[in-house]
């Protein structure tokens, strides 16, 4: 299963919510035949639901997702004595990489 980022999905909710409030404020402005013709309810209950989503994305324990995801050194095939990261590409040479545990441009943990 693949990792979604909290602070993405809350980007979209905000977004979302964003669209339900000015259409909420364009409403507002309207006269009262407008108001009483035509209905603002769907934006009202999406507002309050995209509110409510993105307090609970708030509470939601963090989970330290590095910890799960491993990377590794891939030999360099076309250059000797280098290896890259699995997950950045960056490039090392063959001797640091067999000390580090962690790859030191993106932090990824290669034990
Ligand atoms: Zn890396």
């Amino acid at each position: 299963m693949g990792y979604i980022r909290k602070e993405d999905v809350i980007r979209r909710c905000e977004a979302v919510k964003h669209l339900a409030e000015m259409r909420i404020e364009e409403w507002r402005g309207h006269t009262t035949e407008y108001k009483e013709q035509v209905s603002c309810q769907e934006a009202f209950d999406r507002e309050r639901e995209m509110r409510d989503m993105i307090m609970f994305l708030y509470d939601l324990p963090d989970e330290d997702v590095k910890e799960n995801i491993h990377g590794k050194w891939i030999w360099n095939l076309g250059r000797e004595y280098e290896c890259y990261c699995s997950n950045c590409k960056t490039s090392v040479s063959e001797k640091a990489s067999r000390k580090m545990r962690f790859c030191p441009y993106c932090g990824i943990d290669m034990r």
